[in-house]
């Protein structure tokens, strides 16, 4: 298969290309070209002329180019579902739950791209400037958009930067994750088969160190969008230079059952939001916080419905949980969670490693301090401690480098309220975990969790300027 560079379908300049692999039996899912920073740069160069193609093109047509390609999205679902089960490892069901959400999340993106309103500004308010000016604010596309994607969910966050990108009115340059690049080509179809201006988007397959340095050092770039680990988008902070920048990285996030909580319900969102798409989700519940007085009811009612998880072939539609994205990972998992039951904790359930699958595991009596608390695990465990009483389980859940989501279990709104304005997460659930994303909701990150939010409408916020114009009339 080809990369898209600004219209045209084409290999890597050196003639490069690699196998996507299933990281389920190996299969050779496609071949696509490994880009160089050279193809980085044509495309580019590519941008510079659809950037200025598009934000020629008035929102009206724009948005009908959108819509036809929402269409397609929708009318490619299941199409796209197994290329994203094949390519990742997911399991059938959740792989159409994900592309399922393409042509909706293109449809929300374009509306917003309908309404870059802009203010007008009450000057003479201001003391000395009178009646005789006029200023307002315009909204206009940033210009080129470099969008880098990571693997766990390669539709749907490739959707969340591209449909807001082009809505806007920019030409993206995207580079999806080196074990994912199908899916992302596939989505790039519709627009391109929607009647997207040549120029306009470009996807890049190839590495992320060698293009993707390439592409986010380039000074002709006016925003990078990044999703992916917090080590990377830190480099990106370094060499970006004077660009907009979104980050939306990594996280440990915590999940606090105080003791007036539905166990029940807490058990149930917990086995379902520590174990979808194998725990890589960067909202997965990777910590619960248990009081005492219910750690013990929590547990068993726990322990049973993660068990219920059934994983194996991510093709089967009897499958409820796929692969970790390789068996390296999968190792890196299994590590984990025996290091945590080396260092005093007991694993419940799972932890077991089949090739790139991790039997979905439940850690209790983890240290908050230890790594598998403090860092990223983005794999199928849950480890759980106990607080005492509600501060030191706030500060438990605010007790890592992280702060993208978060949730809380109660009956009391009064506790709810507190800890909505305690919990530094960019999310807060109250009675469910925070894996749970509406698509036109905003969305983002605390501390080391990133910088900005997605969602249409404050993506197409983040990928527009505001220019600020003043009419200077005279005195009368
Ligand atoms: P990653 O290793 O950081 O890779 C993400 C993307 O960055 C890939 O396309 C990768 O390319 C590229 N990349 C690598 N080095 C780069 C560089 N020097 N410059 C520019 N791009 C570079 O992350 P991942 O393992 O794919 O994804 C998992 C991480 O994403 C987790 O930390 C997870 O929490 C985070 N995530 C966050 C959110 C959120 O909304 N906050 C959502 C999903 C995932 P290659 O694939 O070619 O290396």
């Amino acid at each position: 298969m080809e990369m898209l560079i600004g219209g045209a379908w084409r290999p890597a300049a050196s003639g490069r290309a690699e196998d996507v692999t299933s990281p389920f039996d190996g299969t050779v899912v496609g071949t696509v070209p490994v880009a160089g920073a050279a193809d980085a740069r044509a495309a580019l160069d590519r941008a510079e002329h659809g950037a200025v193609t598009w934000r020629r093109t008035p929102a009206f047509e724009r948005v009908k180019i959108l819509m036809r390609a929402a269409e397609l999205a929708d009318e490619r679902a299941e199409q796209t579902a197994q290329i994203i089960s094949a390519e990742a490892g997911k399991a059938i069901t959740e792989a159409r739950g994900e592309a399922s959400r393409s042509g909706d999340l293109i449809r929300l993106a374009a509306f917003e791209g309908t309404q870059l309103y802009g203010d007008t500004l009450p000057l003479d308010a201001n003391r000395g400037t009178g009646l005789d000016k006029l200023g307002f604010t315009i909204r206009q596309p940033v210009g080129i958009v470099v969008a880098i994607t990571p693997f766990n969910y390669p539709a749907l966050l490739v959707m969340h930067k591209l449909a807001p990108a082009l809505a806007a009115g920019n030409a993206v340059v995207l580079k999806p994750a080196r074990t994912t690049p199908l899916t992302a080509l596939a989505l790039a179809r519709c627009f391109t088969e929607a009647g997207l201006p040549d120029g306009v988007l470009s996807v890049v397959t190839g590495p992320g160190g060698n293009v993707g340095d390439a592409l986010v050092t380039d000074p002709r770039v006016r925003k990078v969008s990044f999703t992916g680990s917090t080590a990377t988008g830190q480099r990106i902070t370094q060499l970006a230079g004077i660009k907009k920048l979104s980050l939306e990285l990594g996280s440990s996030c915590p999940v606090v059952v105080l003791p007036d909580a539905d166990i029940e319900l807490a058990a149930s969102a917990v086995a379902a939001g520590g174990y979808v798409n194998a725990g890589q989700v960067c909202i997965s519940v990777q910590r619960v916080i248990a009081h005492p007085a219910i750690g013990p009811d929590f547990l068993d009612a726990l322990v049973p419905k993660v068990e219920a998880i059934r994983t194996g072939d991510p093709r089967s539609s009897g499958t409820t949980m796929g692969t970790l994205i390789t068996r390296a990972e999968a190792e890196r998992v299994e590590r984990a969670i025996s290091g945590a039951v080396a260092d005093g904790a007991r694993l419940l359930t799972g932890g077991e490693r089949d090739g790139a699958i991790v039997s979905p595991a439940v850690v209790a009596g983890v240290d908050p301090r230890s790594s598998l608390s403090q860092d990223e695990l983005f794999g199928p465990a849950v480890a759980v401690s106990s607080a005492e009483d509600f501060q030191s389980a706030i500060a438990q859940a605010n007790g890592t480098p992280y702060g993208l989501g978060a949730g809380l279990f109660t009956s009391d709104v009064a506790g709810a309220v507190r800890a909505i304005r305690e919990i530094d997460a960019g999310n807060v659930h109250i009675n469910w975990t925070p894996l749970w994303r509406a698509d036109l909701m905003p969305y983002g990150g605390l501390k080391a969790s990133g910088i900005g939010q997605e969602g249409p409408r404050s993506a197409v916020a983040e990928m527009t300027d505001v220019k600020t114009v003043i009419l200077h009339g005279r005195p009368w």
